[in-house]
């Protein structure tokens, strides 16, 4: 798993942030052929045998609003923990603002369910772990993760972990999720009028964008994860 992990969480990273041909060949080749090819070379400069093809690669590009491409990389299926399923690397094409998240194989460490990281690595090569959701027998949406990673991208609040907040404080608001029901707990401090802000349902896995008005935050759209297998 080495190889497959510096590629993954070594090599895509640095090429995101720093290789303008990478990310040229992305848009312009395709993202399935290019990882196929990366990938390849890198084993093949290890002199190690190539275990994919490329069906085992994909992924797409979209333009998400007027200043933010998003470019999703589908790698092979992650046998271990913390193998990727997908990357995202989001680009500001007015101020080349890039940023590199990850989808990742986890194990709870109490029950050893199946769990999948919402994680990223900055341009200095720091980990960074955002949300961690049991999955056990489906993958996150695409929908689901290129919505919640614009978030973390645009800064937009109100995505912190709900382990924070399990003494209710001050600032604790809760929604009650309409489709499931239960509270979504999330921290109201630093949220002002006008704000819009974006909560998790940890249950049904939905994400809600709200606009804080006149004391009341109103859901102005969902998303639903479709569970779809990438
Ligand atoms: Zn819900």
């Amino acid at each position: 798993m080495n190889i497959l992990y510096e590629f993954e969480h070594r090599l895509l990273p640095t090429w995101s942030y720093r290789s303008d041909q990478f990310y040229n060949d992305l848009i312009n080749i395709g993202e399935k052929k290019t990882l196929y090819t990366a990938a390849k070379n890198v084993y093949d400069s290890q002199k190690m045998e190539f275990p994919f093809t490329e069906e085992d690669f994909g992924g797409f590009h979209v333009r998400l609003d007027v200043d933010t491409v998003v470019a999703l990389l589908r790698l092979p299926q992650p046998q271990e923990t913390p193998l990727c399923y997908c990357a995202f690397i989001y680009m500001d094409v007015n101020t080349n603002r890039i940023a590199y998240y990850t989808l990742e194989k986890g194990t709870d460490p109490v029950d050893g369910r199946d769990m999948q990281f919402l994680c990223g690595w900055d341009s200095e090569g720091n980990h960074k772990q955002y949300h961690n959701f049991h999955t056990d027998n489906f993958r996150l949406g695409d929908l689901f993760l290129i919505r919640y990673f614009y978030a973390v991208f645009r800064d937009l609040k109100g995505i912190k972990l709900p382990d924070e907040f399990k003494e209710e404080k001050e600032n604790t608001r809760v929604l009650k999720c309409p489709a499931c029901q239960k509270e979504i707990i999330f921290d109201g401090s630093d949220i002002n009028e006008g704000d819009r802000v974006l909560v998790l349902c940890d249950y049904c896995l939905r994400i809600y964008q709200l606009k804080y008005e006149n004391g009341e935050f109103l859901i102005e759209n969902k998303i639903q994860e479709d569970k779809a297998q990438g």
